[in-house]
């Protein structure tokens, strides 16, 4: 699954938060068997193959099923049990495998528990049976189980598309089974649906014929062996298209009308098909693979890897041509990248139990980096990869914080899991181990456990097991440092020159954002050191540490940035880094930057060190590397707010700094101009505009107003940014002129795009008003909760007291199982200290127990803002004043 982290709303979707009881312990050692992988269901019975029928009413929000599933029983037994939620059940009955039936069995549904009970009046013998269940269910009107997506056509026609989502524990809300990754079986699907209409699931259709009353049985492909989290079913009014990539199927499906916009989607993905049977060493084994394009939104998940049909949100794979940019196609790119990935690691081969979900999550994340270094250069992963790993330190930092591999005994704990931890950190580490491994012998490794395992469960262990055989190296204990202890490493550094060399002292440490006084935990670090010539050093640090680098001039520890630490130098070696920045690789500028920000707020360093860099950067640094500095002085702009002294200056610096830099990239993409200079022009234009530079403000202003009778008057590359300055900084009558476009507009992705600007206002008159517009009708079910992160991004406070007292209302549009975090990010960007208690009553109100994490992280986060305001921006002020801003 690919979470939505680029919106700051990290969660997903899934079940109920209710915990469930566990009958075994989990455990991470080598060798997944039924013993020792945890279960919430008795291990006396096993599922071998489901043969499923569904018939949905999609207009009454009700489906009918019937399941036939083969089971091996495995001890003599009364009762069988299995998972079932909001399902009834009206008959089920136990044939043997020759069609003796049994005497027909009692039913019990465990509500909490999510399992329904099935006990028979004389015992069941080992051996091969069928389970016959006829039941009916319910549509869901959000993104989990069996579920309905409203939207309206070209035509203005109102149309309804179904779509299936499972992951982590929803299969059970679709059909009674065994909803656990180790119970692996064969699929039998049948759809009954409205003649007409296009019904697609994980393999392709191997039948069509009427069932009468205008309807017809669609009999899909038997399945490979897989877990039922990966099962799929989507119906509606589609368009496909497909081509031909390494003998299989490649596909793309939208809403009718919108076909062309996947065009992109189906080129990436065929291209990509052939590379990864290759990187793998296991061509995909299905006939099949289709992209699903879903319309409306989820604040948790853009997309999912279901086994042979990815579903995406339209806004991560459609190329919508009026907001067509580089980052968009960056982005489609990669979510590709990610799910096709995981139809190998995650779908091939699979996670035992959802302790091990980060091996699934941080592989694909890594490995939509390990794509885009081969097919788009261009965009450099391997700074895009810092920007990944800061995004992990930055839940990792805080005292609200877990492993990597934690137990996970509950559903919403498994929800709670799909985190940045998981995804950026999980990524992070892979890619420093990697580089400790070395590439060729990380394949080797890969393709080694591909072959090992294919259609079956592991544990981490089973992955680090063939790494250490392809390596030779020590690639287990490494791992473990950093997958079971949470936290980052923090590697002090001083450096002295005799003879021409340059001798290191390390320390090890820990780095954290609000525990100054924290006794530092034990890691063995990978550190690699090298001088600007490219002179290196490297050594697995544990405690204290020495390396030499020959040449006598500054030297970059976490060289090429692939480490998972932070790097906190003496004064006088940082200074003379600082001096030559701009000889420095653009990758270890960028993570130069991050370490000094981070190490500035949390107290480690003067904040100077960050306003130094981001000053001595050349003009011409790398597009990415300027963006970040850009969002440096945005971030020191947030705890300026209601300071106009501080507010002033920083602009004052962000013009100098910055402006120059605009005028050089000018508001006209230039032909072949390298494609992230385009996201840089957006991103400054963002900043700029938020920042209130006249210029910029009255340039984006000019455009919006021009672009009513001229489309050409902004370029699609900057449509989002010019209409995000230019909702952020409107008045009422420019609020109610980009409310007008949003009614108007017909595109379902720009349409959503203007509703979300209209929360960014800052004028508090025109935020309420938005936050008024998101519970009409007017907005789609899915887009309302858009409006209100949009307003929580300028006025946190407002919306979550808008939220507050209109608790059910909202919570009606929101995924349910992610509500929880949906609620506590609202506020966390708050510096009000009357938040916490707001935030505290909030979860005593609405949180079940063990659900309240995302709360403390809001508090964490609250706490430390008003900690940074009060205690860290004097230096700053400082510095501006010396620097003559
Ligand atoms: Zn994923």
């Amino acid at each position: 699954m690919k979470i939505n982290v680029r919106c700051a709303v990290l969660a997903l979707l899934a079940g109920a938060a209710m915990p469930l009881p566990a009958f075994a312990q989990s455990s991470t050692s080598k060798g997944a068997t039924a013993e020792t992988v945890t279960t919430q269901l008795p291990r006396s019975v096993r599922p071998s193959h489901y043969d499923v029928t569904v018939t949905p009413d999609a207009k009454a929000l009700t489906f009918a099923g019937k399941a036939a599933i083969t089971v091996d029983v495995l001890e003599e037994t009364r009762t069988i049990t299995l998972q079932a939620a909001d399902l009834a059940i009206a008959k089920a009955a136990l044939a043997t495998a020759a069609g003796k039936r049994m005497g027909a069995p009692t039913v019990a549904i465990d509500k909490d528990a999510q399992t329904a009970t099935f006990t028979f009046a004389k015992a069941v013998v080992p051996g091969n049976y069928v389970l016959s269940i006829d039941y009916t269910g319910k549509i869901n009107t959000q993104a989990y189980g069996l579920f309905a997506l409203d939207y309206k056509a070209a035509d203005g026609s109102a149309k309804r598309a179904l779509f299936t989502q499972f992951e982590n524990s929803d299969a059970r809300r679709f059909m009674p089974s065994w909803d656990e990754p180790f119970y692996k079986a064969t699929f039998s699907l049948k759809a009954v649906v409205p003649e007409g209409e296009m019904a697609v699931a994980n393999l392709p259709v191997e039948s069509r014929k009427s069932a009468g009353e205008g309807r017809t049985l669609v009999t899909f492909g038997t399945s490979p062996k897989m877990s039922t989290y990966l099962l799929f079913l989507g119906l509606g009014d589609f368009e496909r298209k497909t081509v031909q990539a390494a003998g299989t199927e490649v596909g793309v499906l939208t809403k009718r009308g919108d076909l062309a916009q996947a065009d992109y989607a189906l080129e990436q993905s065929a291209a990509l098909l052939p590379w990864m049977n290759e990187y793998f060493g296991e061509k995909y084994p299905l006939p099949k693979l289709d992209h699903i394009a879903a319309p409306g939104r989820s604040q948790f998940f853009s997309a999912m890897e279901n086994w042979g049909g990815i579903f995406y949100f339209e806004n991560a794979m459609l190329l919508d041509p009026k907001i067509a940019s580089n980052s968009l196609r960056e982005r489609i790119f990669t979510v590709i990248a990610h799910e096709m990935a995981h139809q190998w690691f995650g779908d091939l081969v699979t996670m035992s139990w959802w302790d091990d979900l980060w091996l699934n999550e941080g592989f694909a994340s890594w490995m939509e980096s390990r794509a885009t270094a081969q097919f788009h250069p261009e965009w450099n992963p391997e700074l895009t990869g810092v920007g990944s790993r800061e995004l992990a330190m930055a839940q990792d930092g805080y005292v609200t914080t877990h492993p990597i591999i934690t137990p996970i005994k509950t559903v919403e704990e498994a929800s709670q899991a799909f985190d940045s931890i998981t995804y950026s950190k999980g990524e992070a580490v892979i890619r420093m181990l990697e580089a400790y491994a070395g590439s060729d012998q990380w394949r080797t490794g890969v393709q080694a456990y591909m072959k090992r395992y294919k259609n079956s469960n592991t544990v981490t262990d089973d992955l680090w097991a063939e790494m250490e055989k392809a390596s030779g190296k020590p690639i287990a204990q490494i791992a473990h440092d950093f997958t079971l202890q949470p936290g980052i490493p923090l590697v002090k550094v001083s450096a002295s020159c005799a003879a021409g060399q340059t001798s290191l002292t390390l320390e090890q440490g820990e780095f954290t954002r609000d525990r100054a006084d924290k006794q530092p935990l034990n890691w063995r670090v990978p550190v690699r050191a090298a001088g600007l010539d490219g002179a290196s050093a490297e050594t697995l640090l544990q405690g204290k540490g020495a390396l030499t680098v020959a040449g006598c001039g500054p030297v970059v520890v976490n060289a090429g940035q692939s480490g998972y630490y932070r790097v906190l130098y003496d004064a006088k070696t940082f200074a003379g880094l600082a001096k030559s920045i701009a000889k420095v690789k653009p990758v270890d500028q960028l993570g130069i930057l991050n370490d000094a920000a981070a190490l500035g707020y949390a107290g480690n360093q003067p904040m100077a060190n960050m306003l130094d860099v981001v000053k001595g950067l050349p003009a011409d640094a790398s597009p990415q590397v300027m963006e970040r500095a850009a969002n440096v002085i945005a971030g020191l702009a947030g705890y300026a707010r209601g300071n106009d002294k501080r507010e002033a200056a920083l602009s004052r610096f962000a013009s100098a700094r910055l402006l120059p830099v605009m005028k050089r990239l000018g508001w006209t993409p230039r032909p072949n101009e390298p494609v992230t200079e385009g996201d840089l022009r957006a991103a400054l234009i963002e900043t700029l505009g938020d920042l209130g530079e006249p210029s910029v403000l009255a340039e984006a202003r000019r455009r919006f107003v021009a672009s009513k009778t001229d489309e050409s008057a902004i370029d699609p590359s900057l449509r989002v940014a010019i209409l995000s300055v230019v909702a952020k900084n409107a008045d009422a009558k420019t609020w109610d002129a980009l409310h007008e476009l949003a009614k108007a507009e017909t595109s379902a992705q720009v349409k959503t795009t203007l509703y979300s600007q209209l929360g960014m206002a800052r004028d508090p008159a025109l935020a309420d008003k938005a936050l008024a517009l998101s519970l009409t009708d007017e907005p789609s079910v899915t887009t309302s909760p858009v409006i209100i992160t949009s307003v929580a991004s300028g006025n946190p406070d407002k919306a979550f007291d808008f939220v507050s007292a209109n608790y059910d209302a909202v919570m009606a549009r929101v995924d349910s199982s992610g509500a929880t975090r949906y609620v506590a990010k609202l506020a966390q960007g708050s510096a009000d200290p009357a938040m916490v208690e707001k935030l505290n009553g909030y979860a005593k109100a609405h949180l079940p127990a063990g659900a309240r994490r995302p709360v403390d992280e809001a508090v964490a986060k609250i706490q430390d803002r008003i900690k940074v305001q009060k205690t860290r921006m004097g230096e700053v002020d400082a510095w501006l004043a010396k620097a003559g801003y």
